[in-house]
């Protein structure tokens, strides 16, 4: 594995093997690996020659408020891993090499984010947008995988590819659990014992309300009144900051729980705010 901290080596390099012919499979992280993100590299490794993995932890797509600068880190570690899921080429820039000046340009994301984590996170998918075409220009992949876990980036993601019209296939791939349900996360290192145990129930939450819809109901404000009881009794040490029930990818309100549709949350810990969410056809 060889790993590239500036722009202009890594465009080289995949410039050189796409003009022999390979292919690119692209993994974007934020780092501090896990099995999440282990599953997205599996993925890219199934039909891509090459498999491209970045790691930046990027300002732009944080809050003023937010955890920029608590964000786990641990590059090392990740290396070592990188290296031994066969990751070809590690790009791992800092921030000076992605951001040398204040940006002149920066992507702005019109839809799909007026709601669940885009209204929390007021600018965090213009942020999102903004390294991504910067990554998509510097990595030129074939592919692109990305988690589920985090669907709204997805849907996000597919309008960013289609209307600047990236040759990039988006992969989305689904979420990785831990044995109790919940989803992994750079961020579950930050949840005191007693919150761990609370967050599993954040999955099962969301489980109960499909249930609901499974078994028939069709009112998406019973389902939610019903997932938000279920939240505030099982995950008392967080805060709801959203349980949504919307349709996907459109990210828009439902009368009447139809079609293809995402139930969604985002509980505040006192130092980790986890989100997960199920995408699923009524
Ligand atoms: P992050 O490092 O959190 O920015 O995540 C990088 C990529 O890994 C994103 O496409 C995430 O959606 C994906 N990812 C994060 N957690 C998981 C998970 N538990 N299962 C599957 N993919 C994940």
């Amino acid at each position: 594995m060889k790993v590239i901290t500036t722009t202009k080596e890594m465009q080289e390099i995949v410039q050189t093997e796409k003009n022999n012919g390979k292919s690119i499979g692209f993994v974007a992280t934020m780092g501090f690996l896990h099995d999440g993100h282990l599953h997205l590299i599996e993925k890219a490794k199934e039909v891509n020659e090459l498999v491209v993995l970045s790691i930046f932890v990027n300002p732009l797509q944080f809050g003023p408020n937010e955890d920029f600068d608590q964000y786990p880190r641990n590059g090392k570690q990740d290396e070592q891993i990188a290296r031994e899921q066969g990751v070809d080429l590690l790009f791992s820039p800092s921030t000076e090499e992605m951001y040398p000046n204040e940006p002149a340009v920066t992507v702005s994301v019109l839809r799909r984010t007026n709601v669940l984590c885009g209204k929390s996170r007021p600018g965090h998918f213009d942020g999102v947008a903004t390294v991504l075409t910067k990554l998509f220009h510097i990595v030129m992949p074939d592919h692109a995988y990305f988690g589920i876990k985090d669907a709204q980036q997805v849907a996000v993601v597919e309008g960013l590819i289609e209307d600047f019209n990236f040759s990039i296939t988006l992969v989305p791939c689904q979420t990785v659990r831990e044995k109790d349900g919940l989803a992994k996360s750079s961020r579950n290192v930050y949840l005191t014992t007693e919150e761990r145990i609370q967050a599993s129930s954040i999955y099962d939450s969301l489980q109960s309300g499909k249930a609901m819809i499974q078994s028939g109901e069709r009112n998406p404000a019973q389902v939610k009144n019903a997932v938000v009881s279920l939240l505030k009794e099982n995950v008392p040490l967080g805060d709801i900051d959203y349980l949504e029930l919307l349709a996907y990818p459109e990210l828009e309100s439902l009368t009447e729980v139809t079609g293809k549709v995402i139930l969604a949350a985002a509980v505040k810990f006192r130092s980790a705010r986890l989100i997960d969410n199920i995408v699923w056809s009524v």
